[in-house]
């Protein structure tokens, strides 16, 4: 928005300078003075109006809030009535600004405005110059100057607004590629850090944020537990009703203990039936709540609507981080207490200090 705000100051500097030089041409009989006076107060309170527009936020309302065709179509047509008004020997010169209206226009519009902005050009000054035939006596060295004048004008607008119709494509093909780079980017992130299965984070993203919550207990004390949880049995699931039911286990199991946990406890999946959570901000005794919710949770409901009688039961090892020590050797304590749990006979869990 800035940039744009500075390339419509600068575009907007020439209207002064056109001012003065209606100015000039009125004291010099060029142009008729009334017509002159309007002029000038069009080209001068004009872009004002537009500035104050976009500086006050008031032009945000639209899809183009810097407001750039109706502005270029403003330009245009003050070029118009400049050259309408003119003295023929002079009116030429007016013309020389309208590519320039075009070649600032390629930084903001699509194609197809710039089209239009060329075609309107030269559909103006057409209008303007049969005006002129029509209500003054045809001369013929005048005619032929006409003629020449729009073709050779013609001409230029047609180049200059092809011109700034590639620039403005090749913008936003860029913009484009940038875009799907982006989205791109944002999935590959994705693919990372999720495990594709359950959606659950991924090993790989847990041991970030184990990282993460090692560092802040380290900072701040605040205490926070883990927990291995395995399910019970599961070789049994695949083998008795296939892969297929095993992989569907695995991801209800993962929704049902998004729901039973709390929204800042993070489950991951961590290898093959087995899941690591994590709960910040909590003593083992606490983040046993979320362990017994979702046991509780699964016996009371079976897993698979279409296997009612399949339960599904987990054992898990719990522990709390303990201040200096490394997340490796929280994980190991809390896997030695799973293998615990199992021993004792699984759906359960065992808490270490
Ligand atoms: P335990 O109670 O001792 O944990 O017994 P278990 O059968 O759950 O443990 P075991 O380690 O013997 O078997 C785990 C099985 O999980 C073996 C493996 O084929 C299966 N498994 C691992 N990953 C997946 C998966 O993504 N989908 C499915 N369907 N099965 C998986
Ligand atoms: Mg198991
Ligand atoms: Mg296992």
């Amino acid at each position: 928005m800035r940039r744009s705000l500075r390339l419509m100051l600068i575009a907007n500097s020439l209207y002064p300078v056109n001012a003065v030089l209606a100015w000039w041409a009125i004291r010099a009989g060029h142009m008729d003075a009334r017509f002159g006076a309007v002029l000038i107060a069009y080209i001068l309170v004009g872009p004002m109006l537009a500035y104050a527009a976009i500086r006050s936020g008031w032009s945000r309302r639209f899809r183009d809030p810097m407001m750039v065709f109706p502005m270029c179509l403003f330009c245009i047509g003050s070029i118009i009535l400049a050259f309408g008004g003119m003295v023929v020997q002079l009116r030429g010169l007016v013309l020389a600004i309208l590519p320039l209206v075009l070649m600032l226009g390629q930084f903001n519009l699509p194609p197809s405005q710039i089209r239009a902005l060329g075609l309107l050009s030269v559909l103006g000054i057409g209008l303007v110059t049969l005006g002129r035939w029509l209500s003054t006596t045809p001369v013929e060295h005048e005619f032929a100057r006409d003629v020449v004048q729009m073709v050779y004008i013609g001409g230029v607008l047609l180049v200059s607004s092809k011109v700034a119709q590639l620039v403005s494509r090749l913008r936003h093909d860029l913009v484009r590629s940038q875009t799907e780079l982006g989205d791109a980017l944002a999935r590959v992130q994705l693919l990372a850090t999720r495990d594709d299965l359950t959606g659950l984070p991924n090993r790989r993203r847990m041991d970030e944020i184990l990282l993460e919550e090692t560092r802040r207990h380290a900072r701040q004390g605040t205490p926070f537990s883990v927990a291995l949880i395995d399910l019970d049995h599961f070789k049994r699931i695949n083998d008795t009703l296939g892969h297929h039911v095993g992989d569907e286990v695995l991801r209800r199991f993962a929704e049902r203990a998004r729901a039973a946990l709390r929204e800042i406890d993070v489950l991951a999946r961590w290898g093959g039936e087995e899941f690591l959570l994590l709960c910040p901000g909590s003593h083992a005794e606490q983040a046993a709540v979320g362990l017994s919710r979702l046991q509780a949770g699964l016996a009371a409901q079976p897993l698979l609507a279409e296997h009612p009688t399949l339960r599904v039961t987990f054992s898990a090892g719990l522990t709390e981080h303990q201040l200096d020590e490394r997340i490796e050797a929280s994980i190991e304590r809390a896997d030695r207490a799973l293998y615990q749990a199992k021993d004792a006979g699984r759906n359960r869990w065992v808490q270490t200090p």
